[in-house]
């Protein structure tokens, strides 16, 4: 089992860190860490050096972020183009952001990471909230390998995105999302992720606000009640793609 995306920097690990990575070690085979910002990153790398074949980090600057620091991460990209996994995460946030110059913006930057992760072969962790057909047509053409992360877009997009050969990542929302379960029940096993976006989206908030890695066995349980197969099997699919698509 891989949590091909948690947030192990966020501060909110910062009292507990080495313990919850230790509860991840008994319980999964790796942890894709994602980044949004630049200190973030250099959590990341650090972690996963002191963590090596258990996490595995992706650098990137997420699209609701300051942009000023985007030349200080793609540098930082390149010289940590060995020990990274990905690119991510990227991508464009119309949920938050309406100002149509901001828009604009965020397609600049995000075509820099395009073509970052095209010259170095890397995939792009892609953040789309609400602009989800608007990145998927700025890649779509790209010799690039792409992961929708936390995908929560329309159905016939879904199917446009595996057609292309993209893959979709299922976070723990798919225990309180209808929309996430419908897109859950059409994934070809081939295409399928689990993630988590630790901190975010604790499956019980009233028990604990903060999410865990591994609590993708919850959405694995889901997700194969959903498509009336075994946990097991969604793991197993999971797992092979996340080993593929990032090559660990
Ligand atoms: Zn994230």
């Amino acid at each position: 089992m891989i949590d091909i995306h948690a947030h192990l920097c966020f501060p909110d690990f910062e009292d507990d860190r080495e313990v919850i990575i230790e509860k991840c070690k008994q319980e999964l085979l790796g942890v894709v860490i994602g980044t949004a910002r630049y200190d973030e990153a250099l959590c990341a790398l650090k972690l996963s050096k002191r963590h090596a074949g258990f996490l595995f980090p992706t650098i990137g600057l997420h699209p609701t972020e300051d942009f000023s620091q985007v030349d200080r991460i793609i540098r930082l990209v390149h010289d940590n183009r060995e020990s990274i996994v990905g690119i991510g995460e990227v991508g464009m946030d119309y949920h938050w952001v309406k100002d149509e110059i901001k828009r604009k913006e965020q397609a600049k930057i995000f075509s820099k990471f395009i073509a970052l992760a095209e010259e170095l072969e890397k995939p792009l962790v892609l953040h789309t909230w609400d602009a989800e057909e608007e990145c998927f047509n700025m890649i779509k053409d790209k010799p690039v390998s792409a992961i929708f992360h936390c995908f929560n877009g329309k159905r016939d997009l879904a199917e446009r995105i595996i057609d292309n050969g993209f893959y979709i990542s299922i976070s723990t929302q798919v225990l309180f999302s209808k929309n996430v379960r419908k897109i859950a029940k059409m994934l070809p096993s081939n295409r399928i992720l689990l993630e988590t976006d630790s901190p975010f989206l604790a499956p019980n908030k009233e028990l604990d606000k903060r999410n865990y890695p591994w609590n993708i066995k919850l959405a694995a349980r889901k997700i194969a009640e959903l498509r009336h197969a075994s946990e097991d099997e969604i793991l197993a699919h999971a797992l092979r793609n996340a080993k593929k698509v990032f090559n660990i």
